[in-house]
């Protein structure tokens, strides 16, 4: 019979549960034997008390195994890619089909954009027909047909997780490292692959704000992920300013096609070609950082990249003309208001969450799951931290629908640039951790 009271009282006192112990737990979440009120006094004792490497194993264990877990023929080795999260981050789009394209097999499942950031489901359902909800079989078949799949969480993946999840954003409870390390490798647990690159987004527009901070939840996911027998690394990635050009959905679609196309804004072909690099020695498809980069930057220009995104978006669905006549299938929105420099200097700081927030004002993100989204509407970043700018010069273009949506998107706009005499530089990976 399990204690919750007990359960509860020996973390508080800084006590370490067993793997028994946690699986009961678990499944006590599951059959409310443990009510809510119980389960959120034993998250803030783990904000104080933390949990030890075992105790965060045997966590992510039993609530990976709280519901549906993919599993793969043993034969077929799968890679998974997670971010933590950031504004313009539209890599998964770049990164799925360019592994692919190398032979290196890529399951992902993503979630719709939540908060200020985005979300890879609702940026890929800007394109006709897109189907985003696969079911297990389908998800399955299509990676072993063409390589890869991306899923919206339409499968029971870590139910019990959620749970947690829920629990923890109303009581104070996210920033733990051990709850944000065991609530992201129990939805790869469910997942199936069997080794995991993780991009750790590190600045302002991130969930981490600082290096140290990245640097430690970076180490406790591969740490925990090989304890669990998985591959991981992490590459820690800057997230003070936007990746890229473009936040927004169809926009951000249009520029992953740039990229696949061989063009595209530099940082985020930087990323692609870094997070793929690590893929493809995972996948055994590299033996070296130098090699698996060369190959990626050579399937970006070439065009094999692109083709292997074209067939993903035809095997679900969606208008795969996308990949060559972009601007004929997606739907901007066609009102544009411009933020002009009222000065001259050098831009020193670019934030990306207030330019995240500025697009959900517009109507291109949620505040709860289930908002509707309007999915042409965009900010066009036009000047990047450590760019020079006279008076008169465009900072950022805003795409939009609706006047009332403007005008709530502006502060959160105007506040987010500033100049200065200079500026710091940037580095866009900020280091790697397997
Ligand atoms: N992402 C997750 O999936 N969980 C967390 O706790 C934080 C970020």
């Amino acid at each position: 019979m399990f204690d919750p009271l007990g359960f509860i009282e020996h973390k508080r006192d800084g006590g370490h549960h067993t793997d028994t112990e946690i699986r009961a737990f678990v499944n006590a979440v599951m059959t409310e034997e443990m009510r809510g009120y119980q389960l959120s006094a034993w998250l803030m004792a783990v904000c104080f008390q933390g949990l030890d490497d075992g105790e965060m194993a045997a966590l992510t264990d039993a609530l990976g195994r709280s519901g549906d877990v993919i599993e793969y023929p043993r034969e077929m080795k799968i890679t998974d890619k997670h971010s933590t999260g950031g504004v313009g981050d539209k890599t998964t789009l770049i990164l799925v089909p360019l592994v692919a394209s190398l032979g290196v097999k890529i399951s992902k499942l993503s979630g719709p954009g939540l908060g200020f950031t985005g979300g890879t489901v609702d940026k890929l359902e800007s394109i006709p027909g897109m189907k985003m909800h696969l079911t297990a079989q389908e998800f399955y078949k299509q990676i072993d047909k063409i390589g890869c799949a991306i899923s919206g969480h339409s499968l029971q993946l870590a139910p019990a997780e959620g749970k947690f999840y829920t629990m923890r954003d109303v009581t104070g409870t996210v920033p733990s490292l051990p709850l944000i390390t065991t609530s992201i490798l129990s939805k790869k647990l469910a997942g199936g692959a069997n080794g995991y690159v993780f991009d750790v987004k590190c600045g302002g527009g991130a969930l981490m704000e600082n290096y140290e901070q990245a640097s430690a939840l970076a180490e406790k996911l591969v740490e925990i992920s090989k304890k669990l027998g998985k591959n991981a690394v992490s590459v820690i990635t800057d997230m003070e300013q936007p990746l890229g050009e473009w936040v927004g959905n169809a926009a951000e679609v249009l520029e992953a096609v740039e990229v696949l196309s061989g063009c595209g804004p530099d940082d985020v072909r930087e990323l692609c070609c870094a997070l793929g690099a690590e893929m493809l020695i995972m996948g055994k498809a590299a033996k070296s950082r130098e090699e698996a980069h060369a190959m990626c930057k050579n399937a970006l220009n070439c065009g094999l990249a692109l083709k292997k995104f074209a067939e993903l978006v035809g095997e679900q669905g969606g208008d795969a003309s996308v990949c060559y006549e972009p601007l004929k299938v997606l739907k901007f929105a066609e009102k544009v208001y411009e933020i002009k420099s009222d000065r001259e200097g050098i831009l020193a700081r670019l934030s990306a969450r207030p330019i995240g927030e500025g697009l959900r004002a517009l109507g291109g993100g949620r505040l709860k799951q289930g908002d509707e989204i309007d999915h042409g509407v965009s900010v066009q970043i036009c000047a990047k931290i450590g760019s020079r700018v006279n008076r008169g010069d465009v900072i950022m273009r805003v795409i939009y629908n609706k006047e009332t949506q403007l005008e709530a998107a502006l502060p959160y706009l105007l506040q987010s640039w500033e100049t200065a005499d200079k500026a710091d530089k940037r580095r866009l990976i900020l280091g790697f951790v397997q």
